[in-house]
C-alpha cells in the first residue's frame, strides 16, 4: 500500500503557507514526520485525513484519490488528532463495546473478543472499568488507538500523540504503535526526534510548509558522517562560536562546560570527530546547513 502525495498546498486565510508545494510517497510501517511548532504536520494530517481542503493538490491512497472520494478513505482511515478527546464518564470496556455496537459488531461474542485484544494491545486491561474521563493523558491516548482500531484501519494517522506525556507514559505509548505498524501505514507527527528515532522506519522533516529532508533515519545519519565535530567551551564562548561556526547545538556538562556540534565539511581547529545523530539530522536541516 502506498499514499502519494503531490503538489500540496494550502494558505490559510491569515496568509500563512501551511502547506508549500508538498510531494510524499509513503509506505507501509511506521513513517515519522519529525517537525517543530507551527511547521504545518497538524494541516497536512487533517488534509489527508479529509477534514480539510487543501488549495491545490493530489492525494493517492493506491488508485483512490482522496479528494475524490473521501467517505472511501475514511472507511479505511484512523485518525487520533491531536486534541484529547472528551469521554463521557463511562468505563473503558463499556464504552469500547458501545463503539463496537456503532461499529456494527452485532454479535457479543465477537464484541468482547475484539474489546479484549484492543485493552491488551493498548495495555488498558487492568484500568478497563476505570471512567475513560479520569484516564490520564497517556491512557487516555491509548484509548484513543484501541477505538481507532475497532475500524481496522489501513491508513492510521497520529498527530503528535506524545506531546504532553510524561516518559513513562510515552514509552507505554511508542509500545503500543510499534504492535500496530507493522502491515499499516502510520503516519506519526512529533517534534521528539527520539521518538523517530525509536520507533520509525522511514520519516521527512518539515518546516515552514516544506519537506526539507525525506530519508530513513539511519540513512540520514549515515549521510552525515564524518560532518559533526564537537568541542568543549565554556558559556562566554558560546556567543562567538554561533558566529563562526554552523552550530546544531551546545548541551552544558556538570562543570558548566559547554559541548558544541557543529557541522562542517572539514576538521574546524580544535574540534574533534563526533559520531552523527538523528538530532544532529534534524538541526542540519532545520537550520539549512545542507540540503
Ligand atoms: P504543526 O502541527 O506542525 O504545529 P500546523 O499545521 O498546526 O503546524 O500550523 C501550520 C501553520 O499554519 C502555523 O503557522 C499555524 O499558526 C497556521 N495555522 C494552522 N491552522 C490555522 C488556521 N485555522 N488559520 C490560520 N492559520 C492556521
Ligand atoms: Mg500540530
Amino acid at each position: 500500500m502506498q499514499l502519494n502525495i503531490s503538489n500540496l498546498n494550502k494558505t490559510y486565510d491569515n496568509g500563512v503557507k501551511a502547506l508549500d508545494n508538498i510531494d510524499l510517497t509513503i509506505s507501509t510501517g511506521m513513517f515519522g514526520l519529525l517537525g517543530p511548532n507551527g511547521a504545518g504536520k497538524s494541516t497536512m494530517m487533517r488534509t489527508i485525513a479529509t477534514l480539510q481542503d487543501p488549495d491545490e493538490g493530489t492525494i493517492l491512497l493506491d488508485d483512490l484519490d482522496i479528494r475524490e472520494s473521501p467517505i472511501e478513505l475514511r472507511k479505511v482511515l484512523g485518525y487520533l488528532p491531536q486534541e484529547f478527546g472528551v469521554y463521557p464518564n463511562i468505563s473503558a470496556v463499556e464504552l469500547l463495546n458501545y463503539f463496537a455496537t456503532l461499529k456494527g459488531i452485532s454479535s457479543k461474542k465477537e464484541r468482547g473478543e475484539m474489546v479484549k485484544y484492543l485493552l491488551e494491545i493498548t495495555n488498558l486491561m487492568d484500568a478497563r472499568k476505570k471512567s475513560v474521563s479520569s484516564y490520564s493523558g497517556g491512557m487516555k491516548q491509548r484509548f484513543g488507538i484501541a477505538q481507532m482500531l475497532l475500524n481496522n484501519p489501513k491508513l492510521i494517522i497520529v498527530d503528535e500523540p506524545t506531546a504532553g506525556l510524561d516518559p513513562a507514559e510515552r514509552r507505554r505509548f511508542l509500545n503500543v504503535l510499534r504492535e500496530i505498524g507493522s502491515d499499516h501505514i502510520v503516519i506519526f507527527s512529533t517534534h521528539i526526534v527520539e521518538d523517530v528515532q525509536e520507533l520509525c522506519n522511514d520519516m521527512a522533516i518539515m518546516n515552514q510548509g516544506k519537506i526539507l529532508l525525506r530519508s530513513s533515519p539511519l540513512d540520514a545519519v549515515s549521510d552525515l558522517g564524518g560532518h559533526i565535530w564537537t568541542k568543549v567551551i565554556s558559556k562566554e564562548e558560546v556567543e562567538s562560536a554561533t558566529g563562526t561556526y554552523q552550530v546544531l547545538s551546545t548541551s552544558y556538562n556538570p562543570d558548566n562546560s559547554l559541548n558544541l556540534r557543529v557541522y562542517a565539511d572539514h576538521q574546524p581547529d580544535g574540534f574533534n570527530t563526533a559520531t552523527a545523530e538523528l538530532q544532529d539530522v534534524y538541526f542540519t536541516y532545520l537550520n539549512g546547513f545542507k540540503s
